[in-house]
């Protein structure tokens, strides 16, 4: 969505453009000087608009993005047309053509995804060769970093692939847990085994990386030439409620508007399936946002949102588009029009990404990721 747009105000995402730079700023600085950010962009820059997101990133001088396939890949192209872009995920084969074209970087998941890409080529396709390590997902896996090596010694008599690096992803770096670090520093070891033993080989590539953001904020390892940051760069914390070392703004802030207020009396039922019934008189406000925006169901009688810097319970079920506050303790009189925030800071108040997250057992990802497509983004601070 363009930040351009007309906006009418009734439910809109908030992208801080400025709690984006701080976060960059804030990762660059653990980061080894080795190691340079690779920023993960997939998914619609998580949710907060590819397009404002990229051009941002490339006015930091960010030069790395990193997408899951070759549509997100492409509309990066247009916004970052001199950036380095790397899917981190399948491409069907029959689309290598087009990845040389867009001079995209592809991950190579398999010997099949090789070959098959190899295949439908014309000319060289750049690679970095997945590995899984640990993570039981995708990529190549070998019971020793010498039987990986060897078995991705036959890529490189493939001409029409161009291998550049390799790469693994973490399953459990933001753990604090023992057995946890154990594993990852297990995954981190097999990936730099088997690079080195490829350089042995006479194959020394230009990329290694392993780090995503849990990683790169609480293990920096400079044996990385490359770190895929996503979440904390949008200011969100990768296993909340541990927090990662680094003082994170969030970007996202989701807002909405009071439609309609009014004082119900005692025994007055609320919302489908009258789940909420006031004991006493109470004034509810409803709100324009529903799960249909990505604000959850799962919410309902359960978290709050902030009206005049004061936090207001959810009465009720949240319905598609709409949903109900309990605003009796606000003290300043409320109108229709007034805003409503459902995350982000109003006033001394706030509400996290990641503390919605928890009430309902999900991560921050997922909201920030699922407020859906009809809530426009509206940039500031750019
Ligand atoms: C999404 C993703 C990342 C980014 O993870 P964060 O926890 O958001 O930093 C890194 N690498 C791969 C392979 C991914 O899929």
């Amino acid at each position: 969505m363009e930040h351009n747009q007309q906006v009418h105000y009734r439910a809109w995402a908030e992208i801080d453009l400025s709690a984006l730079a701080h976060n960059v700023a804030a990762v660059r600085e653990i980061l080894p000087s080795q190691t340079t950010l690779m920023a993960v962009v997939k998914a619609n820059a998580y949710g907060h608009g590819d397009a404002a997101i990229c051009r941002k990133l490339w006015d930091l001088g960010v030069r790395w993005f990193a997408v899951s396939n070759l549509e997100e890949a492409l509309a990066v192209r247009q916004y970052c047309p001199y950036g380095e872009i790397f899917i981190l995920g399948y491409t069907p084969p029959e689309f290598a053509p087009e990845l040389a074209r867009n001079n995209i970087i592809q991950g190579v998941l398999s010997i099949e995804h090789a070959n098959q890409l190899q295949a439908y080529a014309h000319q060289p396709v750049r690679c970095h060769i997945k590995l899984d390590t640990g993570m039981g997902r995708i990529g190549f896996r070998g019971n020793s970093p010498e039987e990986c090596a060897e078995k991705l010694l036959p890529l490189f008599s493939l001409d029409r692939l161009s291998i550049e690096g390799i790469y693994t992803h973490f399953a459990a770096a933001d753990s604090p847990n023992q057995d946890d670090i154990a594993y990852t520093d297990a995954q981190e070891s097999f990936i730099i085994d088997v690079y080195d033993t490829l350089a042995q080989r006479g194959r020394k590539l230009k990329h290694l990386h392993f780090m995503n953001s849990a990683a790169a904020v609480t293990r920096p390892n400079p044996r990385a030439t490359l770190a895929r940051i996503g979440i904390v760069m949008y200011g969100l914390e990768p296993n909340y409620p541990v927090h990662v070392p680094i003082a994170l703004k969030p970007v996202m802030s989701l807002h909405s508007v009071v439609s309609h207020v009014k004082t119900v009396e005692p025994g007055a039922c609320i919302s489908y399936g009258r789940t909420y019934t006031a004991q006493e008189p109470r004034k509810i406000a409803t709100v324009t946002i529903g799960y249909a925006d990505g604000y959850a169901r799962l919410l309902s009688n359960r978290a709050s949102a902030l009206v005049h810097g004061v936090a207001c319970p959810i009465v009720g079920r949240v319905c598609m588009d709409q949903l109900m506050l309990d605003v009796t303790d606000v003290p300043a009189e409320i109108q229709p029009g007034d805003t409503v925030t459902m995350f982000g800071t109003d006033g001394d108040a706030s509400i996290t990404a990641d503390e919605l997250a928890a009430m309902y057992g999900t991560i921050g990802y997922e909201i920030v990721c699922g407020i859906s497509k009809r809530v426009p983004r509206v940039t500031v601070n750019g």
